[in-house]
């Protein structure tokens, strides 16, 4: 008798909407395969009506989008930079890497994203600008951010990494503060293997990204006709994507909504069919506030601790859901330790870091996977 193969879900497998190939082709075909080619230009003028961005130039990543954003904000040695320590390095490198000192402040336990609540007191003479990372898509409380910004006259900017077409007060994430960097890493929702995109909101500083971006050189404006000869004018670097990447990004932004739709549906029926794992006292199930619309990016459980946590990744390895956990927090790790500095006692990372568990979440899982990992996590945490 032949033993049915068990079944593995992985944390996440990229989708492909069919079109990607065609696309790099027509980009060959077009022989023009380095960046800001007609795909780049598509991509740009999608996320500007999608986004509601003043200006959207692609990047090679969000990385690189967030890196762009420090020069524009010309970060100077001893600046300090406030932004959760629950996220990934590349907010705190992006302006460790022009001698800024990132300021690592608590998370909201709802949303687990930066507690709008403890901003304020972290601020200094030193203090540029606050980071807003939209966590798993949900939207940091945006409101009282631009208002402290604002009178402290800051600079805010959204890592929206995780939040393509996610909301707050329906706007969509990404244009409500001066800049906004998107990721199209292969984990992401729109992804091209590697890639992202700087949101630019602020009229100021349209023109000097496109420079910046360029290797500091005006050749965009010389190829508008806007200027007769192109040469070196700022400071820059190349963090501009070939039209490989755009052409493959382009074939996943005409199918963005479907992406979006399709991974809420699984993200609802998670959050539905643990309700009672909730109720129970189990764990705790995503919060999303009222003025927030996501993107379902990604599915979370809060389990009691860390070594709650430990067996129950354990247990759901063994029986073929690849959950995983996620941030360790930055103020303890050993470069954010040498480069930043942390504001208050930030227990609520710490619990976040110790006692998350992520889902497997992506576009094709079939209903029997999706249902598998229910059922899976049912046995698994009401026995923990
Ligand atoms: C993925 C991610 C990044 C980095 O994106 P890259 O495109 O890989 O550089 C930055 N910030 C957050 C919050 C992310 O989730």
């Amino acid at each position: 008798m032949k033993t049915a193969t068990p079944l593995h879900i992985p944390f996440n497998r990229p989708c492909l909407t069919g079109k990607e190939l065609t696309y790099i082709r027509q980009a060959a075909d077009n022989m023009h395969l380095s960046g800001d080619g007609p795909f780049s230009q598509r991509c740009h003028t999608w996320l500007e009506a999608q986004i509601g961005c003043r200006k959207a130039v692609l990047t090679h990543s969000c990385t690189a989008a967030l890196e762009m954003a420090a020069l524009l904000l010309e970060i100077a040695p001893g600046d300090e930079i406030i932004m959760p320590s629950y996220t990934f390095v590349s907010a705190a490198n992006a302006f460790v890497l022009r001698g800024g000192i990132p300021v690592f402040v608590d998370i909201r336990p709802d949303t687990l994203c930066i507690d709008e609540t403890l901003v304020e007191a972290a601020i200094t003479r030193r203090t540029k600008a606050i980071v807003a990372i939209h966590y798993a898509g949900v939207s940091c409380e945006m409101d009282t951010l631009l208002t402290i910004a604002k009178r402290y006259k800051l600079f805010v900017i959204e890592d929206a990494a995780q939040a393509i077409l996610s909301s707050y007060k329906g706007h969509a994430l990404g244009s409500l503060s001066s800049l906004g960097a998107l990721s199209f890493h292969e984990t992401k929702n729109v992804m091209a293997g590697e890639g992202g995109a700087l949101l630019v909101n602020d009229a100021q500083w349209g023109s000097r990204a496109e420079i910046i971006r360029d290797k500091g050189t005006n050749r965009k404006q010389f190829f508008r006709g806007e200027v007769d000869k192109y040469s070196w004018v700022d400071v820059g670097s190349s963090y501009l994507p070939s039209e490989l990447t755009a052409a493959f990004l382009w074939a996943q932004l005409e199918e963005a909504e479907m992406i979006t739709q399709q991974r809420l549906v699984i993200w609802h029926h998670y959050h539905d069919a643990f309700a009672p794992l909730e109720a129970q006292g189990y764990m705790r199930r995503p919060i999303i506030p009222s003025e927030c619309s996501h993107n379902g990016h990604l599915y979370y459980l809060l389990l009691p601790d860390l070594a709650t946590r430990a067996t129950a990744l354990a247990r759901l390895n063994d029986a073929g859901v690849n959950a995983v956990f996620h941030y360790v927090p930055l103020h303890s790790a050993p470069a954010g330790k040498r480069y930043g500095r942390a504001y208050g006692n930030l227990v609520h990372t710490q619990w976040a870091s110790d006692c998350l568990l992520r889902l497997p979440l992506w576009v094709g899982m079939t209903s029997s996977e999706i249902t598998y990992v229910v059922e899976t996590v049912h046995a698994i945490v009401s026995r923990l």
